[in-house]
């Protein structure tokens, strides 16, 4: 049986990074299923379909194929046979995927997916609902959290780092909107499962987020 890691929480609480720590010290293999919803989303800006067009949405998810592979420990996810890497993490392909992951067709192939990996692979998995949904049984789960002041402050420093202009009340904002609509939504919306551990980054390093997180797995 594989061992599965179930974290998840909103939109810069540090998951990622903190389940891509855990996966190297556990020698587990780390599926980040935003990347997967964000290449759907990808795909529909592409084709031109917009967020409140869910029947198209809908009709056009079955032409999205979306697969993920590693290098060197980093996820690749792949869109018809195109790495999509460096095109996913933009602002306006965050606000259409927590547009585009309300719907069930979406939501569907990707959960699939996701299931698949984690039958055959020990994970850490992070997501909105993967301690809800995807991995019900997950061996341990986590949710965590942060201020959306904190998160937004880390969010900017990131796209800083990458060179990219930001201005912090903007980010706040989206940060704000994109949990009010993952917390909302009517399929799988993000919530605390009633098992899984609450953790609050906040005020925590990454280093002691990572060894609360590894030793649950005791
Ligand atoms: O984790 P990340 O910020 O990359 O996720 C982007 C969006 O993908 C989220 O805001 C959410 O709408 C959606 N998502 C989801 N379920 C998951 C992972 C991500 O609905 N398991």
């Amino acid at each position: 049986m594989s061992y599965s890691i179930a974290i998840d929480g909103p939109a810069g609480a540090g998951k990622s990074t903190i389940a891509k720590l855990i996966a190297k010290k556990k020698g587990f293999i780390y599926v980040d299923t935003g990347a997967m919803y964000r290449a759907i989303a990808l795909f529909l800006i592409e084709k031109g379909i917009s967020a409140d067009e869910q029947d198209k949405i809908s009709s056009a998810v079955g032409e999205a194929n979306v697969t993920i592979s590693y290098e060197n420990g980093e996820q690749i996810v792949w869109l018809n046979g195109r790495n999509v890497n460096g095109l996913i993490r933009t602002e306006e392909v965050s606000r259409m995927t927590s547009q585009s992951s309300v719907n069930k067709d979406v939501r569907e192939k990707l959960v699939e997916l996701q299931r698949e990996l984690a039958k055959k692979e020990n994970v850490v998995m992070d997501g909105r609902d993967i301690g809800t949904c995807v991995l019900p049984d997950a061996n341990v789960k986590v949710y965590l959290t942060a201020s959306s002041h904190v998160r937004a402050i880390r969010r900017s420093e990131e796209l800083k780092a990458k060179g990219e202009p930001c201005e912090l009340d903007v980010i706040e904002k989206d940060i704000i909107d994109r949990d009010y609509r993952d917390m909302h939504r009517d399929i799988s919306p993000l919530r605390q499962a009633e098992d899984a551990v609450l953790l609050d980054s906040s005020d925590m390093t990454i280093d002691e987020v990572a060894d609360a997180i590894i030793n649950m797995c005791k």
